[in-house]
């Protein structure tokens, strides 16, 4: 195996073998533009290296060869005495990585070889500063020496010399402070600063190997679900020098706005100073237009280059730079990282000028991005005063009083106020505050801490990890940087898209691209903006592509028009449940306690119209789409009062001797019908069959409601569906009673209704014999969140509050299989059981209607496994039709 690559070598789709950087480099220096030579480890040795705790054998004369040639071609050996190579070493894995050990610059200078360097640049000052560089940055990333050792001695230095900038500093003080700094190495990693140019090389590179296991490293992969068996590439590059004088210089650029996607010069640039004084804001850069001023040649050169990469990754790109004495150097490239808006604009903007074409710009963007656009958001132009910033765990806008504990949030809102929940971190015990909460803050914890879970879970704007902020429950306060104080009560504002902290209401805007779907905002018109403009192309290239189609999860007509609006192309799951409360509560109380067939069949006589009514409604709102509606699923208890309200109502009437003949009756049938474990239970179609006449009023009222919007002139497209089956018995025996009831509705109407009648799959069971099932089942809907519910054994209504914050931070899981559905598992039986159903039946439609309809990764699963469409909330039909545009790509 070969484990180094000259930068002539690679090209950028080596990502996995050479990593982001040095794929790039490669790329870019085939393109001919001027990249310092150098080469590339590839992640395979570092593999090998972190498996068996050694370098693989053949790495170190593969180094030497590479080493050797481009000393051949710099005409210099690394680290010679009268006029040196130097090298950077830097990491660069596939994606880029914070925690890991970044660069170390200047490798090969020493006692001896600074003086060459001197020599050679005409320029002491500038030899000592990149010697004490050196040391610093390899006595920190390298030796593990504390920083601020460093630091600290850098700054007694400017003080002794009363001094403010680096740059005031002479050769000489640098001089004593690289014998300083050499001090400080020999104390604190009990070793000298090695002098040897080879061991600098290859202690770095094994730096760099070593750091792809770092704690942050480590946590930052859980986070982003990078893989942790990927390692890094290690890129040796020669050094330029942008610290010369005031003809050299270094900055960073970007082909086009990554704000606003406009094409434009954008950048920063910094005279007379290496890359690392840009990160450490020691001066003040100026925009990179200025550098036309400064340098017109390198300006035009490099304008060049930008239109050259542009063209040549037909994307925004971004860019580090170096110019040593009025020589333009190329140092990294990428695709560079842009705002949610900007990726939509961008993507229509390349296609425009013809750079890409529709199925490539849907790749551009994602449903992600698409959701983060959707939310409300902060009024650009409101005066405001931010004083934190955490982590943007959960997105959305959100302001209201600070309260400082659970029992305050819900106090508060449930007598009208909006209140934002400020705690340290959150624990299960805080629920009912973030329930009632607009919004959550802490000030620890990261991406997978309980609040950012359980917000994300809720849809509920949520910002963690606000280490500035002081929390102090205790005195229900909180300290802001500058020693400001929020008490209780206080407004403040969050933003769960940026993680900005702000004192004050900050006033919230309406999301453009809800109003565009909402069709109250309209592309090309004269208030639609460009983002608008670009949402509604994108949707149009997705629409175009997909395969799949997009249902809505929808009860009620304004839901339904919602949906249709936002591009539902029908109702994939209309949950009946929800029409039996409210008043209707009492007809099904009392339906529930029915003692004698008539009490029962007058209840559902009452029930019948209403529910009928429910579904005129829906048919005429969703007036030639299909509609699914599912017969009644939750448990007879959930109708019935609270056990421990009702039995207090009984203990007190009885105390008192009032009459409870009425609760004590009700009392007995909550006993009756509780259950340990009810998600388990009597529910879905074990109510058909258990409680006779409820399923048929259910059809009779879909049937009748069909028949007149039919007699109406409308076109009522329902579908029956059975939940909760677990064998195709079950389902027979609803489907005869039912093929019944609507065979009567039609000889009563006279009018023909084809309503299909399907099932649910969300029981294992029903997956692993969906062969027999669908010979009585038109279609399959998945309820992945039942299923996932029984596959996993996980309760769906505790886990994501109890013991997932635990398995996220084990890395257990990446993302909770509530929310992405977990493939190798609950999908398998989704892929085996559509397999097996269009065995029996090859025309039998497929759906998932589970929560998992609506979510990026699972919507690219099922159109993988050939279903023929999803069904998610109204609210995410976008990021739907989206992904599965993107899925068919
Ligand atoms: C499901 O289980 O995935 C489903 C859609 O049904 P419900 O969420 O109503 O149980
Ligand atoms: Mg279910």
């Amino acid at each position: 195996m070969k484990f180094v690559y000259d930068f002539t070598e690679g090209n950028k789709d080596l990502k996995d073998l050479l990593g982001g950087k040095g794929a790039n480099l490669a790329e870019m220096t085939n393109l001919g533009l001027p990249v310092p030579p150098g080469f590339t480890i590839t992640t395979e040795a570092c593999k090998v290296y972190l498996e068996s705790g050694e370098e693989p054998a053949a790495l170190r004369d593969e180094v030497s060869a590479h080493l050797a040639a481009l000393e051949e071609r710099m005409g210099k050996k690394l680290g010679q005495a009268d006029d040196p190579l130097l090298v950077s070493v830097r990491s660069g894995a596939k994606f880029s990585m914070p925690g890991m050990m970044d660069t170390v610059l200047n490798i090969g200078l020493s006692d001896k070889s600074v003086q060459g360097l001197a020599k050679q640049a005409g320029d002491d000052r500038f030899a000592w500063d990149s010697y004490r560089r050196l040391i610093q940055m390899f006595g920190k990333t390298v030796l593990g020496v504390d920083g601020e050792l460093f630091e600290d001695a850098l700054e007694a230095a400017k003080a002794a010399k009363k001094v403010t900038v680096d740059t005031e500093l002479e050769a000489a003080d640098l001089k004593k402070l690289v014998t300083k700094f050499k001090k400080i190495v020999k104390t604190e990693a009990g070793r000298d600063f090695p002098q040897d140019p080879r061991e600098q090389m290859d202690l770095a590179i094994k730096a760099v190997f070593d750091s792809w296991n770092g704690d942050r490293a480590k946590l930052y992969r859980r986070q982003e679900r990078i893989p942790h068996d990927l390692g890094t590439a290690v890129n040796v590059c020669s050094m330029v020098f942008g610290n010369l004088g005031p003809d050299s210089g270094t900055g960073v650029a970007f082909t086009r706005d990554p704000a606003s996607g406009h094409q434009g010069v954008y950048g920063d640039y910094l005279q007379n100073a290496q890359g690392e004084d840009v990160v450490a804001g020691i001066r003040n850069t100026v925009p990179l237009a200025e550098l036309e001023r400064i340098d017109k040649n390198s300006y035009d050169q490099l304008m060049q280059i930008m239109e050259t990469l542009e063209n040549h990754y037909k994307d925004l790109c971004d860019i580090e730079f170096t110019i040593e004495r009025g020589r333009l150097w190329m140092l990294q490239t990428r695709v560079g990282k842009r705002t949610a808006g900007a990726a939509f604009r961008i993507a229509t903007q390349l296609v425009d000028q013809g750079l890409i074409d529709e199925a490539e710009a849907l790749t551009r963007v994602n449903g992600a991005q698409l959701a983060q656009l959707m939310f409300p958001r902060f009024d650009e132009n409101a005066k405001v005063e931010q004083v934190g910033r955490g982590i943007a765990a959960s997105p959305g806008a959100a302001v209201g009083k600070a309260v400082f504990d659970s029992y305050t949030a819900v106090k508060w809102s449930r007598s009208g106020e909006k209140v934002i929940l400020i705690r340290r971190e959150t624990n299960p015990d805080d629920l009912d505050g973030m329930i009632a909460a607009e919004g959550i803050l802490t000030s620890r914890g990261g991406k997978t801490s309980h609040a950012a879970v359980v917000a994300r879970g809720m849809g509920k704007t949520c910002v963690c990890g606000a280490e500035e902020l002081e929390v102090d429950t205790k005195r229900r306060r909180m300290t802001v940087p500058g020693g400001r104080v929020v008490e209780e009560g206080d407004l403040i504002s969050i933003d769960g898209s940026t993680g900005k902290v702000y004192l004050g209401e900050v006033p919230v805007v309406p999301s453009p691209v809800v109003e565009y779907f909402e069709g109250r905002m309209h592309p090309g018109a004269d208030d639609a903006d460009e983002l608008v403009e670009a949402v509604h192309r994108m949707m149009a290239f997705a629409d175009r592509k997909r395969r799949l189609r997009v249902r809505a999860n929808a009860d009620n007509a304004e839901d339904a028009l919602r949906a249709r609006r936002f591009g539902a192309q029908g109702i994939g799951l209309c949950r009946t449940e929800h029409m039996f409360l409210g008043d209707r509560r009492e007809l099904v109380e009392r339906l529930i306690l029915a003692d004698t067939e008539n009490e029962r069949e007058e209840c559902l006589k009452a029930l019948l119209p209403q529910q009928k009514q429910d579904f005129v409604e829906l048919f005429e709102a969703m007036d030639g789409l299909p509609v699914t509606i599912r017969l009644l699923d939750p448990p007879l208890h959930e109708f019935l009062p609270d056990i421990t309200e009702l039995s207090v109502r009984v203990a007190l009437a009885e105390s008192r001797q009032e009459p409870h003949e009425n609760d004590l009756r009700l009392l007995q049938a909550v006993h009756r019908l509780h259950e340990q474990n009810p998600m388990l239970g009597l529910r879905g179609v074990r109510l058909g069959l258990v409680i006779p006449g409820l399923f048929t009023m259910q059809v009779r009222a879909i049937a009748e409601a069909a028949a007149e919007r039919r007699a109406a002139k409308g076109d009522p497209r329902a579908e029956v569906m059975i939940p909760l089956v677990g064998t195709v018995q079950e389902l027979e025996i609803v489907r005869e009673e039912a093929d019944r009831v609507i065979a009567e509705v039609q000889e009563a109407t006279g009018t023909e209704l084809k309503l299909a009648i399907g099932t649910m799959i969300e029981l294992p069971r029903a997956a692993l014999t969906a062969g027999q099932i669908a010979e009585a089942a038109e279609f399959f809907s998945f309820g992945t969140n039942d299923l996932t519910q029984t596959v996993w054994g996980f309760s769906r209504d505790d886990v994501e509050a109890s013991f997932f914050t635990a398995y996220l931070e084990k890395g257990i899981f990446g993302v909770s299989p509530f929310e992405t559905i977990d493939k190798d598992g609950v999908g398998s039986l989704v892929e085996l059981a559509a397999r097996a159903g269009r065995t029996t039946r090859p025309d039998l439609k497929l759906g998932v209607c589970g929560e998992h309809g609506g979510d990026p990764e699972s919507v690219h699963f099922f159109h993988e496994v050939g279903l023929d469409y999803v069904s998610c909330s109204p609210f995410r039909i976008p990021v739907a039709r989206l992904e599965a545009g993107r899925a068919a790509v």
